[in-house]
């Protein structure tokens, strides 16, 4: 595939717990590099047969027996980093996998750093930068939607769309290459027209890549909505209603403290992060004081806008203060709940431009018109199989892509900026997969891995 380096020579001998640390059933210490082996030998007493399992003592550097379990080898090139590979699957106790981990670092290996082994795969061609990203993504994956984007992805279904589109690019490079022979009068008319068709081609494959990233981006990162409207009009019960079964599966993240002013809850895979401006009000208590201000911020990066009323109801000075603080491009809905105390449909409130959703929070009547209407306004289409869970710097190389054939069409007849152009989309193109990447790049992506992947 051509990625920056081959398997770096030389390269030394890195060591980690490969499971989380804590308390668990089993504790994996991961090696990997071409002391593997020594590393190997010295802890268990043997260097294992490659790729199978075999039952292992796990003794210090002093003889002393630290642990009892599994051991593995996969010797270069078949193994996950394409490097010689150790493992050993002991119990899962910090002491313990502390203990085997000390005994590999005496042994000839160094503390990993945090997606070292994903990056060895990557350097060793194993996996394009792509797949690599696709790695952390499933590891962070809090949907199961997302989880199977991020298996796409690391199978590679993501850069061979992008393969698909850079290789279009090189055959229309070789083409205009081959008319920048001639002189500007002698250029073939054919030729010409096959440029253009081929450009216009191509930018409708790209856009439709565009299109499938930012879906896939849109379900990892969620559609922010904001929810406002006078105390009592029924803000959270629509919230539980919205939430409905999928609530009991949404886990929070550990670690995280939950916010009182927000909560997320899934619409059809897609995570929905709610602000609810109720708790927007003037407060003496620090804590609160600081929930507020990072609600507000919500507030300003927020993509929808739920306005809700008691139906027959209409804004008052409070919602109108929280509009003028929306962001313009985002998309307003008003919800006019309540529609099962009001027996005459007629009395439904109606405004030109603004959609508008009346429904029942008590009987669920109208909800999953809200459903659709807040992924509507947010663009999610849940369901297409051209989605790609994207990063914001694949979207932005696309974009960039977009950008220069977008220019090379306006070259039509300048057969050498057309040329530059095309020469330009295809290396932003080619910086998804990795093909030309610079190492500053390369830190960034892995360093946000953990350790031990
Ligand atoms: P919030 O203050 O805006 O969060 O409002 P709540 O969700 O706490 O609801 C306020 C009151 O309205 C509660 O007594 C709810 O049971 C009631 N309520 C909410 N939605 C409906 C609805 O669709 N129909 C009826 N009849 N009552 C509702």
């Amino acid at each position: 595939m051509g990625n920056a380096d081959p398997a770096p020579g030389g390269a030394d001998t890195i060591a980690a717990l490969a499971t989380p640390p804590g308390r668990g059933g089993i504790g994996i210490i991961r090696v990997s590099g071409p002391n593997a082996g020594t590393v190997a030998a010295a802890l268990t007493g043997r260097i294992p047969p490659a790729r199978r399992a075999v039952y292992s003592e796990a003794r210090d550097a002093s003889g002393r027996l630290i642990d009892r379990g599994l051991a593995l080898y996969f010797p270069a090139p078949g193994s996950y980093t394409g490097e010689d590979i150790f493992e050993f699957h002991g119990h899962g106790g910090p002491a313990v996998t502390g203990e085997v981990l000390r005994a590999c670092l005496a042994s000839g290996a160094r503390l990993a750093t945090a997606g070292e082994f994903t990056q060895r795969a990557y350097l060793t061609d194993k996996l394009d930068l792509a797949q690599a990203e696709a790695v952390a993504d499933l590891i962070d994956a809090q949907s199961a939607e997302a989880a199977r984007l991020a298996m796409r992805s690391l199978t590679g279904e993501f850069s061979a769309a992008i393969h698909d589109l850079v290789s279009r690019l090189t055959d229309l490079r070789a083409l205009t290459e081959a008319m920048l022979d001639f002189p500007e009068e002698d250029v073939d008319a054919l030729h010409v027209d096959d440029a253009r068709t081929r450009l216009a081609d191509l930018r409708l494959r790209l856009a439709g890549v565009q299109r499938g990233s930012r879906q896939g981006r849109l379900l990892q990162e969620g559609v922010r909505v904001v929810i406002a409207g006078r105390p009592n009009v029924g803000k959270s019960s629509l919230l539980n209603r919205l939430a409905g079964e999928d609530r009991a599966i949404v886990t929070p993240v550990p670690g995280t403290t939950r916010d009182v002013l927000r909560e997320s809850i899934r619409i059809e895979g897609v995570p929905i992060h709610v602000v609810d401006t109720a708790g927007l009000r003037e407060t003496t208590d620090e804590v609160e004081r600081e929930g507020i201000a990072r609600a507000w911020t919500a507030v300003g990066d927020a993509d929808v806008l739920l306005a809700v009323f008691e139906e027959g109801d209409a804004p008052g000075a409070e919602e109108e203060a929280i509009l003028r603080r929306m962001p313009v491009a985002a998309r307003r809905i008003r919800v006019f709940n309540k529609v099962d105390l009001v027996a005459d449909a007629a009395a439904r409130v109606e405004q030109a431009g603004v959609p508008a959703v009346h429904l029942s929070a008590r009987t669920g009547d109208g909800i999953d018109l809200l459903r659709r209407a807040i992924l509507d306004a947010a663009g999610a289409q849940t369901g297409g199989e051209s989605m790609f869970l994207a990063r914001e710097r694949h979207l932005q190389a696309l974009g960039a892509a977009s950008t220069h054939l977008g220019v090379a069409e306006g070259e039509g007849g300048r057969w050498e900026l057309f040329a530059e152009e095309l020469r330009l989309a295809q290396a932003a193109l080619a910086s998804i997969t990795g093909e030309f990447s610079a190492d500053d790049l390369l830190g960034e992506i892995f360093s946000r891995f953990c350790i031990g992947k």
